[in-house]
């Protein structure tokens, strides 16, 4: 089966609004040079503020949010509505390792926000992934369980379907050490088995997205890309430069047409 992949960046805490418009339109001029390839999707993740301003101004790059309240309004100071996100964005990520350590987000709180990601018709990046102590402790597999029991819980077949999900160990996220192929694969690999069970259609959850998170970068995307069962990227520090963004973009054009 051909695979399609996702490039995804996720800007976390930068980039004003112009910079992230420089970008964008940088980005797109490159992307356009690139030869027509439906099979590769690109989107950015940059702070709210900046959503706005880039939203429908390019055709191939689309606009994901960080994050989003579960509820529609209220008081809730400092946080961002799903009516507010409505029209501006096509993805949204949830339960990203920052959001469940700083700030922390409980697994309730992430099956809360992908039930309301999905009610307002986004998808959902569900993030997944174990810490250190759990690596080292043998517990990789069964904390990506839980957390995917857990954030998926009380969901139909059809709107799992709808789901992302990023498998980003949070030893690998913006500390430059990567997740080796192998680490990769074995994770997606037992991700998918979960997914076939849930989806209850072992051919509809090969058509789930699982995109690897975790210091990707040029000189390990190909690799990490290229492995079963990993179809696609969330990226945090390379994202923001952009000849390594369009580097990792030119590696799943390339992945797709061999
Ligand atoms: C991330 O923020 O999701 C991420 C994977 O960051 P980095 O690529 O910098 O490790």
């Amino acid at each position: 089966m051909k695979k399609e992949y996702i490039i995804a960046g996720n800007w976390k805490m930068h980039k004003t609004v112009k910079e992230t418009i420089d970008f964008v339109e940088a980005l797109e001029e490159k992307v356009a040079a690139l030869p027509q390839n439906e099979a590769v999707e690109i989107l950015v993740c940059p702070p709210f503020t900046s959503l706005c301003a880039i939203t429908g101004k390019s055709q191939k790059i689309k606009t994901g949010a960080q994050n989003l309240h579960f509820e529609e309004k209220g008081a809730f100071t400092g946080e961002i509505s799903p009516l507010m996100l409505a029209g501006l964005v096509d993805y949204v990520l949830i339960g990203h390792s920052e959001r469940r350590h700083i700030f922390k987000e409980t697994d309730e709180d992430i099956n809360k926000k992908i039930k309301t990601a999905l009610n307002h018709g986004f998808h959902p990046v569900l993030c997944v992934g174990e810490t250190l102590d759990e690596r080292e402790a043998g517990k990789t597999l069964s904390t990506i369980q839980t957390q995917l029991d857990q954030g998926l819980e009380g969901l139909g077949v059809e709107a799992i379907k709808k789901v992302v999900i990023a498998y980003e160990p949070v030893w690998a996220i913006g500390t430059g050490r990567t997740a080796s192929p192998q680490q990769a694969r074995e994770a997606h690999a037992f991700i998918r088995e979960i997914l076939k069970k849930k989806i209850d259609s072992p051919a509809a959850a090969e058509d789930t997205r699982i995109l690897y998170g975790g210091s990707v970068k040029p000189s390990n995307s190909y690799d990490l890309l290229s492995q079963q069962d990993v179809n696609g990227a969330l990226i945090g520090g390379a994202s923001l430069k952009i000849d390594d963004f369009f580097a990792i973009i030119q590696d799943a054009y390339k992945l797709v047409d061999e």
